[in-house]
């Protein structure tokens, strides 16, 4: 049995995406077995769930396929050992009275932020922040720029920085709708009292978000004295937006002028260079090994927010582990369409493909069109045919039309053809190929 469950997994390996292998497979464990029965281990309940429903009988018929025998797969959840360790450590914290536990997210960090001239300025000064809180020139600290751009990335990053300086300090982060929220439950409890002091006694605030306290007086008038005090106190305060104080509407003077004191910076989308960056390291972290060209096809399109680029990381490896394929450029291109809509293909027309087929071949634009049957342009005529095909998705009639009144038929026949070659000829499969990443590249 031992050995049945190595050829299980010597054969799961070879034929699932290797990612789906190593995530859902290479962790279970064999712990028993009787007669046709195997007992594997999962490391946790979710796993469990992930199994059955999505590779049910993936095991059982395999292990069928070698031995020839009916093979009875049953599971049980490994004890948890991590949360165990957590909780250890969770004790030995509260322990020491200085321990003081932030609500910092610890995948946001500054080693794990990357750097591009969009955002390069506001990390430095968070760097900077983060090194010697308190300093007056950038306090306040103010991060803003658009959604999903990495602002409350940066704010964690600095109290996580400062915690692992000095595990002793306080910081106090929460986002301003949290700060809201708070206030408002401390007057209905009538603990204002505590409430200050939760906020007051930091040394270091970091509040995401700001722009919630827009039309909020009571809270406006909160954060104040707030804000005051621990200016005062020479604790460090950062805090991001969306938006520039001064295009907030209702907002006190006063607090925009304290807003305004310290330092602003802001952070823009990420350029080319920077996109390409974010989702080479995103793809890493999630295990996946994706060669350039299909990230220069997500970088080309999807433009907005890293948020986003990580979203469409997400979106391939989901897809690949769900309908149990490779990560390949076609479904790269059907997640990035999937992204920015059917635009991608939109702006092409059949003139923009023979043109770009006639300076590849060589082979004249009106030629393509044309009613030569040379071997050399008949095949730039296919490619072209096929492109339109493939690309625009014309229909059989259009394109005859386009390709000098053609006859559905044809057009078909060519398209058959193409395929054929693709799958026969190196070279016609390469030169198609890489015109129609070409053509999808110089799109948008
Ligand atoms: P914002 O607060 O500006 O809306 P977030 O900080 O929540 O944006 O960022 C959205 C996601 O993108 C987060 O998962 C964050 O880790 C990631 N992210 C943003 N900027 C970067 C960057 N420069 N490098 C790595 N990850 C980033
Ligand atoms: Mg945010």
């Amino acid at each position: 049995m031992d050995n049945l469950w190595n050829d299980i997994k010597v054969n799961l390996k070879s034929s699932l995406p290797s990612h789906a292998y190593n995530t859902w497979f290479e962790p279970i464990s064999l712990v028993g077995h009787s007669g046709a029965e195997l007992i594997l281990e999962v490391p946790n309940q979710f796993f469990y769930e992930w199994i059955e429903s999505h590779y049910k009988n993936h095991i059982s018929k395999t292990a069928e396929e070698i031995t020839g025998k009916t093979i009875l797969v049953k599971y049980t959840v490994a004890p948890e050992k991590t949360l165990t360790l957590e909780k250890d450590r969770i004790v030995e914290d509260q322990n020491k009275p200085s321990a003081h536990k932030p609500n910092l997210n610890r995948r946001y960090t500054f080693p794990n932020f990357i750097e591009g001239t969009n955002n390069q300025f506001a990390r430095a000064a968070a760097v900077s922040v983060a090194k010697s809180p308190g300093q007056q020139t950038f306090n306040p600290l103010l991060i803003y720029g658009g959604v999903g751009l990495g602002k409350t990335h940066l704010l964690h990053a600095i109290g996580n920085y400062i915690y692992n300086e000095n595990s002793g300090a306080k910081i106090v982060i929460a986002s301003s709708e949290k700060f809201t929220l708070d206030f408002i439950s401390s007057i209905q409890k009538n603990k204002t009292v505590d409430f200050s002091r939760s906020y007051r006694k930091a040394d270091v605030l970091l509040i995401d978000d700001i722009q919630f306290f827009q039309k909020k007086e009571q809270t406006q008038e909160q954060f104040f004295h707030t804000f005051n005090e621990l200016y005062q106190g020479g604790k460090q305060i950062v805090m991001t937006s969306d938006r520039l104080p001064s295009e907030m509407n209702g907002l006190t003077d006063r607090l925009l002028s304290r807003f305004e004191s310290g330092l602003t910076v802001d952070v823009q989308p990420p350029d080319f260079e920077t996109r390409v960056a974010i989702l080479m390291e995103k793809a890493e972290q999630n295990g996946i090994d994706l060669p350039y060209d299909m990230v220069e096809l997500m970088a080309t399109h999807i433009k907005s927010s890293v948020r986003e680029l990580e979203s469409t990381i997400i979106r391939l490896l989901a897809y690949s582990s769900l309908s149990n394929c490779e990560i390949d450029f076609n479904l790269v291109k059907k997640v990035v369409r999937e992204r920015v809509g059917n635009g991608v293909h939109v702006d092409i027309s059949a003139a923009d493909i023979i043109k770009r087929v006639s300076e590849t071949t060589k082979v004249d634009e009106k030629e393509i069109v044309g009613s030569s049957r040379r071997m050399q342009i008949a095949e730039a005529r296919q490619i072209s045919i096929y492109l339109c095909r493939e690309i625009i998705g014309s229909s059989l009639v259009d394109i005859g039309t386009q390709f000098g009144g053609r006859d559905h038929t044809t057009i078909l026949h060519a398209c058959r053809n193409i395929e054929k070659k693709i799958k026969k000829d190196r070279r016609i499969n390469h030169l198609v190929r890489s015109l129609q990443q070409d053509l999808t590249f110089s799109l948008i």
